[in-house]
């Protein structure tokens, strides 16, 4: 008789719903027989301008080096983004993706007996971190699908070590301003860590969101992650960062894997921060798009909630699934947020203006079927 496994595991990762994915392309034209450049993928808030050529040419130049372990300490970019922000190098800790940040603080701070603080419509990592560790989630409901900050702060207890917020938010798009953030982080205890998840702060920035980088003197138990997945467009080589104290950086690097940011990673990540106008670039895209897809929704009838990401949640206002699946057949990937407890929306990344065109052509089409 083979044992149950699944018994045996943490009871917290009995309940873990793994993370699901935007669905990639090849797997869509192997379903559907469809060829894969004919397929438009608006599902995982992937850069749409293709890579920067200055990351390209930086990454060839390190192809001979591959049989080097990377460096572990990741000096260069660490020095990089801290003249970048004027911080200090200590301050910064590099990851496999900023996802890898997030599991770092919960590997460091959470544990059975312990718990998390996060909304509900907030990013899917945070539960799957949470519960890996054997910690509790305080899933805190949310308003207008935006996070409570005052009913978060609430919800801490004494037996709380993370708080995780995300501005703007994934999946719903939502923000919150400076003056919300000030109240919040004077309401948390200095013995709880605030994660402020920044993933989309570069489509952000110039409006009334706060940079988080500019409260981290004054608050020692905050930590702001970022990536470059988004608007610098390396979500392939996953790399990604946070700034903090000194002192939370040091705990972080003793649980981080030695080399946990490749080689290819590390050198696209400084060509990426040098090259601003690809930066600026993808602001300018995806403003414009997303007034593309705010327009085509308008046209059809259809509600969203206004974002400053890289994607759009909109509501059907009836289960979406359908929809989903119409999309689908007609090459259209977008992502279904049923997981997020937001079965009527589906969630859009913006892509370039020949994608949301046909993203929206597929749309009108479908709406007239089902
Ligand atoms: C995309 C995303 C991330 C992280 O992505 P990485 O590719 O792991 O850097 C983190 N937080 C949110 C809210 C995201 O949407």
């Amino acid at each position: 008789m083979s044992c149950d496994f699944l018994t045996l595991a943490l009871p917290s990762i009995q309940e873990l719903s793994p993370y699901v994915p935007g669905k990639p392309v090849d797997e869509l034209a192997r379903e559907l027989g469809l060829n894969p450049a004919d397929i438009v993928k608006l599902a995982s808030n992937e850069n749409p301008l293709g890579p920067s050529a200055s990351v390209c040419a930086a990454i060839s130049q390190a192809l001979p080096e591959l049989t080097r372990y990377p460096d572990g300490s990741g000096f260069a970019l660490k020095e990089k983004l801290a003249a970048h922000y004027a911080l200090d190098p200590a301050q910064i800790t590099l990851g496999n993706g900023s996802n890898d940040i997030l599991e770092l603080v919960a590997r460091a701070w959470l544990a059975p007996g312990r718990n998390a603080v996060f909304s509900a419509h907030a990013f899917a990592v945070y539960p799957i971190a949470t519960l890996a560790s054997g910690a509790e989630c305080r899933e805190v409901p949310a308003k207008d699908y935006a996070h409570d900050l005052d009913a978060m702060a609430a919800a801490i207890d004494s037996n709380t070590r993370v708080v995780f917020i995300a501005n703007p938010n994934n999946p719903t798009g939502t923000w919150f301003n400076q003056a919300s953030l000030n109240v919040f982080l004077s309401k948390v205890p200095e013995n709880v860590l605030v994660v402020l998840d920044e993933a989309y702060i570069e489509y952000a920035l110039d409006s009334d969101l706060p940079d988080g980088m500019d409260y981290l003197s004054r608050y020692p138990n905050l930590l702001v992650s970022r990536t470059f997945s988004k608007a610098y467009g390396l979500a392939a080589l996953r790399v990604g960062y946070s700034a903090s104290s000194k002192e939370i950086a040091n705990i972080l690097n003793r649980v981080r894997q030695p080399f946990n940011v490749n080689s290819l990673a590390l050198v696209a990540a400084c060509a990426a921060l040098d090259d601003s106008d690809y930066l600026e670039r993808s602001r300018t895209a995806n403003t414009q798009g997303m007034q593309q897809l705010e327009d085509g929704f308008k046209q059809l009838g259809l509600s969203w909630l206004p974002s400053r990401g890289n994607f759009i949640a909109v509501d059907f206002n009836r289960d979406a699934a359908a929809i989903n699946q119409a999309l689908l057949e007609q090459g259209v990937i977008v992502r279904p947020v049923a997981g997020y407890a937001m079965p009527t929306f589906l969630r859009v990344s913006i892509g370039t203006k020949a994608e949301n065109q046909r993203f929206l052509d597929a749309l009108t089409h479908v709406l007239k079927q089902v």
